[in-house]
């Protein structure tokens, strides 16, 4: 299933998950307090996905440079743009900053260069042979 979130959104939605995961876990081994290597154990493993949530922050950091403000056509206030098709960070209305996918089925697959190729190609070849 498909997930209709902004893209900048969904990155950090991940990385508190991954912060909640790994408290979670080092919570746990406090249950096991009695048997020290356990514990060790399971903070070890909790320090896991804490330690993922810091690179996803960073990440998150460095693309920002990337990353572009564009105002939303459908609710009008400035959304964080990431790709080439992103949904809305509000209203999650799908947008697109490449004007050969304006009005075109919103799919996803158009942020990966090859595909996005291989689309805007396919459709030009239609609009040959029309
Ligand atoms: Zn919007």
């Amino acid at each position: 299933m498909e997930r209709k979130t902004n893209k900048i959104k969904r990155i950090r939605g991940y990385a508190l998950i991954m912060v909640f995961a790994g408290l979670i876990i080092m919570y746990l081994g406090v249950f096991f307090r009695e048997t020290p290597w356990v514990l060790g154990l399971f903070i070890l493993i909790g320090f896991i996905p804490l330690a993922l949530s810091v690179v996803i922050y960073f990440w998150v950091g460095m693309i920002s440079t990337r990353i572009i403000t564009v105002e939303c056509p459908n609710c009008n206030r400035p959304t964080k743009f990431l790709g080439r098709v992103d949904y809305c960070y509000f209203c999650k209305e799908p947008l697109t900053i490449d004007k050969e996918l304006e009005g075109e089925a919103f799919n996803l697959d158009y942020n990966v260069q090859h595909r996005r190729d291989k689309f805007v190609e396919e459709k030009k070849q239609k609009e040959d042979q029309s």
